[in-house]
């Protein structure tokens, strides 16, 4: 066999698979409403665009420093961190797998609480470790509890991978529930935390708690962030760590420069109008997400057996369906969004990609007009099974 057993043992991205599938159908003529994707509809910002263009004309066209550029690591550092704490990656994505290959050992134990993001446990295979899945539940709000982490610790835990708000069920975790994780890891030094905060910004609760504002984990607290969904530059790929541990933010360096070198850097230079720029683009955007927030939890309640937790922040609702579960030739939620696929020709992604099979991801991440279309389609699809 030609491809290594690391590549072989990965799974394919799911939301990326659908996306395909929803291409060609559309190309057959069919007149799909992908409800699928993970990233923001709206153009990317004026001045932002203008940024990169003259980045272009000032010639930011070599290579530049591993880590990012200078100017652009003290923006992302602001008052908590300096420069020297801020790795600059091609997208949150790398920078969460960068993390993930510094910290990780063969055998070495992350805790992942579900459902979660498609690609965590992806790159904990990748560097060989073993993922711990805790399964949170639609009565704790999807979020993990105290008791729930102390219980998935064991003497080989390394890492423990938060997200807040979540992909895919747009739960929050608040102050106090940050306080009562913070306890335990306090209890357990040997752990580090990767805390995804890519969707900070986009947040219907007034405001962000992040695990930055515990000192207690200062030392071993990996924060991810990113231009991609904050400020619709989803292609422009450029994401960060930041991380007060000299020893990992060496680490990541050294992996980035072998693999990468830097980030691209006219894209980086978009990224720093982003960060420095006036902040009324992601207000004007996130009011637009929490209407289109509030429309599919109107329309969702109006569709009989499902039910979900309001979401307080991401672009994603995360209804069970599993109700539905026994009818027709549907058994879970790969079955699911197939049907809904072919039958209401609405393109969703099963909630078995990510660690939740009575569930379907739907994002909202579209206009209000594909709002209501996609959900009327859906209701009349699952009628069609009662
Ligand atoms: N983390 C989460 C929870 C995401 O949903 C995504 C993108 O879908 C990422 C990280 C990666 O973002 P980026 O585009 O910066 O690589």
């Amino acid at each position: 066999m030609k491809i290594s057993n690391r590549i072989k043992a990965l799974a394919e991205s799911q939301s990326l698979q659908m996306a395909a599938r929803c291409q060609e159908l559309r190309q057959q003529g069919v007149d799909v409403v992908s409800m699928s994707l993970g990233e923001p509809d709206f153009p990317t910002p004026a001045h932002i665009k203008q940024a990169v263009k003259d980045a272009v004309d000032a010639d930011f066209s070599h290579y530049g420093q591993v880590p990012g550029l200078l100017s652009l690591r003290e923006a992302i550092a602001g008052d908590r961190y300096t420069a020297n704490d801020v790795i600059v990656s091609v997208g949150a994505k790398q920078a969460i797998c960068h993390a993930v290959m510094a910290l990780i050992n063969p055998g070495d134990e992350v805790v992942i609480p579900t459902p979660c993001w498609v690609s965590y446990s992806e790159m904990v295979k990748l560097a060989e470790g073993t993922s711990v899945f805790v399964p949170t539940t639609y009565d704790t709000d999807y979020k993990l509890t105290a008791k729930q982490l102390e219980a998935a610790i064991t003497p080989k835990t390394k890492l423990l991978i938060l997200c807040s708000p979540n992909n895919p069920t747009g739960s929050v975790y608040s102050h106090q529930e940050l306080v009562d994780l913070v306890a335990v890891l306090v209890r357990h030094p040997q752990v580090y935390v990767i805390s995804d905060e890519i969707y900070n910004r986009i947040i219907y609760t007034g405001h962000h708690e992040s695990l930055a504002q515990f000192s207690e984990l200062s030392d071993r607290l990996i924060l991810i962030d990113g231009v991609s969904k904050a400020y619709a530059m989803t292609g422009y790929r450029v994401g960060w760590m930041i991380c007060k541990d000299k020893e990992v933010v060496a680490a990541c360096k050294k992996l980035q420069s072998q693999e990468i070198t830097c980030a691209t850097m006219v894209a980086q230079k978009a990224a720093e109008a982003a960060v420095r720029g006036s902040q009324d683009c992601v207000e004007q955007m996130r009011r637009i997400f929490e209407q289109r927030r509030d429309l599919m939890v109107t329309l969702a309640r109006e569709i009989p057996g499902i039910h979900f937790e309001v979401p307080e922040g991401a672009f994603y609702l995360f209804p069970d369906v599993s109700e539905y579960y026994g009818k027709g030739h549907i058994h879970n939620s790969n079955d699911m969004a197939e049907y809904l696929l072919n039958d209401a020709h609405v393109a969703v992604v099963s909630g078995s990609a990510f660690g939740e099979d009575n569930c379907i991801r739907l994002s909202y991440a579209t206009s209000e007009d594909n709002i209501r279309e996609a959900m009327h389609r859906i209701r009349i699809s699952l009628a069609k099974l009662m």
